[in-house]
């Protein structure tokens, strides 16, 4: 491609400027591997963006987006359905801690998050508290980038061009220097729940609607939860009546070797957020799933029968052809054991991360599941500029992996090889020894 072919494109999330003298570019995708533009095999250290878990091209995913492209391409999502919308919502549940029934559709993980925070103020106000509004996330959270998400978001730089938000607070994030190179959970920083009865003591649970935490955050770099710190959140929310949503868009089906975060460390929230590994990735899709009384809670205060219970939807909700991938992807990850080769080779990737411990520059390296990140001294007050020229190395080495702030992120495949992980590890760790 010349220069000028690519022009038009404003990518997201993405240095244009730069990219466009120097473009990456992927033509085709296999297994755990990219082909680029210069014919190159490019591991894919990120699956996608946490997206594609259970490998590229799968063809069973393939053949039922194709069959459904042709059999039925589109339905109205409002007041009309096609048979997929069902089954793939009932089989989501199958995934689902005990109790969180039922589902809402969306087309990405930004969309399910606005959802699911609209759900949590609507129930409040369908419960007579119309006064709880007021919304409760992270700092270092990521919740995509639609004006609630940002809102409850942490990451400074996601947020600060964007001006007043919605109405919310932030919980300090849970990474102190004492958690410094933990393998999996911290063993302390469960206490930092506690900050949550601070904000409920400054503006009282009555005018608080929900808490929305990532159970491990993915985008800040791949920060597990202390040990006891999500019980800790949802004793406290279930005491003051302050519903706690996960937002599970990395999390969910299996990354934690587990169908969600919540099952990973036994805590159940009131609302679930989904999408990427949904459908592995192949059509855009998201989902929130909340507990069966809430559902009800709008059913018994709809009004007259012919009112719309909950006035919000996407025209792209329950898409036909991200439905048939949801199901082939679902499928797979339970045919395939796919929970189990991740806890599998999850202690491969920690052991292999924390190998790095001692490089230069490395100031800590957390693991979770097949999702590990280490975080990089920043060099003349950037804090960026490190991990970003890591992963261009690792790029040109021929490994895909992920620069996010001052961390670099591995989202391995499920299906990840031992010397896969040994390969990529190694080019970081090469990547970083070349650093200045
Ligand atoms: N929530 C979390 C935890 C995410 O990691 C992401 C994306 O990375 C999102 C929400 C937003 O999802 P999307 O990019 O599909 O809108």
């Amino acid at each position: 491609m010349n220069q000028n072919e690519m022009q038009a494109y404003w990518m997201p999330f993405t240095s244009n400027r730069v990219f466009k003298r120097d473009p990456r570019v992927m033509v085709s995708a296999q297994g755990h591997y990219y082909t680029d533009a210069d014919g190159r095999q490019v591991f894919d250290g990120l699956s996608g963006l946490w997206t594609c878990g259970l490998g590229h091209g799968r063809t069973e995913i393939v053949e039922a987006i194709c069959r459904q492209a042709g059999e039925l391409d589109y339905s109205p999502a409002f007041n009309f359905a096609h048979p997929k919308a069902f089954q793939l919502a009932e089989r989501i549940t199958g995934f689902m801690p005990e109790g969180l029934n039922r589902v809402f559709f969306t087309g990405s993980g930004s969309e399910a998050v606005d959802t699911a925070l609209k759900i949590a103020r609507a129930y409040w106000r369908k419960r007579g508290q119309g006064g709880k509004t007021r919304l409760i996330g992270r700092i270092k959270g990521y919740h995509g980038v639609n004006f609630g998400g940002t809102s409850v978001g942490g990451i400074v730089g996601n947020r600060l061009l964007y001006g007043q938000g919605v109405d919310a607070d932030h919980l300090p994030h849970t990474m102190t220097a004492q958690n410094a190179f933990s393998r999996g959970q911290p063993q302390q920083g469960a206490e930092r729940a506690d900050e949550l009865l601070n904000l409920i003591a400054l503006h009282d649970a009555s005018n608080i609607a929900a808490v929305i935490v990532e159970p491990v955050a993915g985008s800040a770099g791949v920060i597990p939860p202390p040990q006891g710190y999500l019980e800790r959140l949802r004793e406290i929310c279930t005491r003051h009546d302050i519903l706690l949503i996960f937002d599970e868009v990395i999390t969910g089906f299996g990354r934690m070797g587990a169908n969600t975060g919540a099952e990973a460390f036994g805590v159940t929230p009131d609302i679930l957020t989904l999408a990427k590994q949904l459908t592995n990735g192949a059509v855009p899709m998201g989902a929130v799933v909340t507990r069966d009384e809430i559902y009800q809670h709008f059913m018994a205060h709809g009004g007259p029968e012919h009112m719309i219970e909950l006035p919000h939807g996407y025209t792209y909700s329950a898409h036909p052809l991200a439905c048939a991938a949801g199901l082939a992807a679902l499928e797979l990850l339970e045919r395939d054991n796919m929970l189990e080769r991740v806890r599998g080779m999850a202690p491969v990737l920690e052991v292999a991360m924390h190998s790095l411990k001692g490089a230069a520059h490395v100031t800590d390296i957390r693991n979770c599941g097949l999702a590990a990140a280490l975080t990089l001294a920043a060099r003349d007050g950037d804090a960026v500029i490190r991990p970003y020229e890591v992963a261009l190395k690792c790029w040109r080495k021929g490994f895909y992996v992920r620069s996010g702030g001052d961390t670099i992120q591995l989202g391995l495949p499920f299906t990840v090889e031992r010397q896969e992980i040994d390969a990529v590890v190694n080019a970081i760790g090469e990547s970083i020894r070349e650093l200045e």
